[in-house]
């Protein structure tokens, strides 16, 4: 007897998609895949162990609730870890369609959603990824994925192009930089060749466009960029973009085009926290030929905090010295190689001045206000953020803090700090504003 529950199954989650978030919809059921039945039971595919740890542990219990209503007896889930085709797979079908290149010349083969390590820090980008990569044009057209660097971006976006279906050739599918796409719109228009590079654009399935933030105050490419945009929404055609912060904090972009960025799916990628960092040390060395200790791994995971790549940077210089002096690197020569690594060298050279200037500049207050004496309500705020970033991220004591706000007394630095630490955990729109200034102000440059 051949057990088929499919349409119970579209229906409960239709019904559970009209109880959440779309938001919650989209990374928790985006991926959940209807995997055949047996007697009393459902078949479900998921991508991967912490999807399925995460999906029973918040959602069993709804599911088999829902199940159960509209069925009128109970039934069992299962769930199997079935990950996403592997780009080879998707590709080679794709080649004996269009003989050619094995690959597509864009896209990095290595970038595939396999070699990406799910964690809490990117489940979202991640599976909303995945699920774009299934039914591109579909799922969610635009997606925004945002964050710092080395965390993720091109990866991901990548992975999507090389996961996408095999009736996506070659020529279907664009992966470029924002900056390679203003460069080549420029020399159309130079070289009279506009009109191909419009058709160029305006006719392809898929379009990833990389870094968008290259395109601030680039007025003209932003136009083109606009109409692009339209066409190709308007024939349902998938586009990604990635951008290091979210759109909103972009300066120079026009309105249209911002509203643009902003109609679809939003998502983030985090810094990596201690697990996944482990996590995706260990899937790096699967890949190497030398092997690493797990003290050493841990040690890594415990020094390198800041993203992926520079996580990546320190095993590979283990993994050199692995290879040209010693086999077995032990602790101590891990810490001594690593030094460099370990003194967060992005840190090293922020003062208290910068972070005041940051601040200011963020709040749009006036530098001297931030440090002096008034006490005003708009300013209030603002300036306990950068009393507390002041501690977070430079090593002066509460006293040399207090000293450069206008010769305050060290309690109040703490009582500023305090007062933030509380109010991280009850407004939850103070963590990304936080996020935002570190960032700015380890990018800061004199100049600016
Ligand atoms: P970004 O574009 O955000 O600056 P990248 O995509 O270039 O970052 O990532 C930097 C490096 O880190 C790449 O080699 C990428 O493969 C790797 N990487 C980033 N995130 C992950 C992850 N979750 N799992 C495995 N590798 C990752
Ligand atoms: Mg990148």
């Amino acid at each position: 007897m051949l057990w088929d529950y499919s349409s119970l199954w579209k229906e409960t989650v239709n019904q559970i998609k009209g109880e959440i978030s779309e938001q919650e919809f989209v990374m928790w059921f985006g991926n959940l895949q209807y995997d055949g039945a047996a007697e009393g039971t459902i078949n479900l595919a998921v991508p991967s162990s912490f999807y399925k740890d995460q999906i029973v542990q918040r959602y069993k219990a709804k599911i088999e609730r829902k199940l159960a209503e509209l069925q009128g007896s109970r039934l069992l889930l299962n769930f199997q870890i079935k990950s996403p085709p592997r780009a080879q797979t998707v590709r080679r079908e794709r080649d004996s369609l269009t003989p050619g290149p094995q690959t597509h010349p864009q896209l990095k083969h290595e970038y595939t959603f396999d070699d990406f390590v799910i964690g809490e820090n990117n489940t979202f980008a991640a599976n909303a990824s995945i699920a774009i990569a299934r039914n591109p044009g579909k799922a969610y057209n635009p997606c925004l994925i945002y964050g710092g660097v080395g965390l993720g971006k091109t990866h991901l976006i990548q992975a999507i192009g090389n996961a996408s279906p095999a009736d996506f050739t070659v020529d279907k599918i664009v992966y470029v930089t924002a900056e390679t796409f203003t460069n080549e719109f420029i020399n159309s228009i130079q070289d009279g060749t506009a009109h191909l590079f419009k058709k160029k654009y305006r006719s392809v399935s898929l379009l990833l466009i990389d870094d968008i933030h290259f395109l601030q105050g680039k007025t003209q490419t932003q136009e083109e960029l606009f109409y692009t945009f339209e066409a190709l929404y308007n024939s349902s055609r998938q586009m990604v973009f990635t951008c290091d912060r979210p759109v909103s904090e972009l300066k120079e972009l026009t309105d249209r085009l911002r509203s643009r960025f902003e109609r679809g799916l939003s998502v983030d990628l985090q810094p990596p926290n201690y697990e996944t960092r482990i996590a995706i040390l260990k899937k790096k060395i699967e890949n190497m030929v030398v092997s690493i200790r797990d003290d050493v791994i841990d040690l890594i995971a415990r020094n390198v905090t800041t993203n992926v790549r520079d996580l990546e940077a320190a095993l590979t210089k283990l993994a050199a010295y692995a290879d040209l002096v010693d086999k077995d690197i032990s602790l101590d020569i891990a810490k001594k190689q690593l030094r460099d690594f370990f003194a967060a060298p992005s840190q090293k050279n922020i003062t208290i001045d910068i972070i005041q200037r940051v601040v200011s500049d963020y709040f749009s207050l006036s530098y001297a206000d931030l440090r002096g004496k008034k006490r005003t309500k708009a300013i209030a705020l603002p300036r306990q953020l950068a009393m507390y970033l002041a501690r977070e991220m430079t090593e002066y004591s509460t006293t040399e803090v207090g000293y450069e706000f206008g010769g305050r007394d060290h309690t109040t630095v703490m009582y500023a700090c305090q007062k933030i630490e509380d109010r991280i955990k009850t407004d939850s729109t103070l963590e990304p504003i936080i996020r935002n200034l570190k960032r700015n102000i380890r990018e800061y440059r004199i100049s600016s």
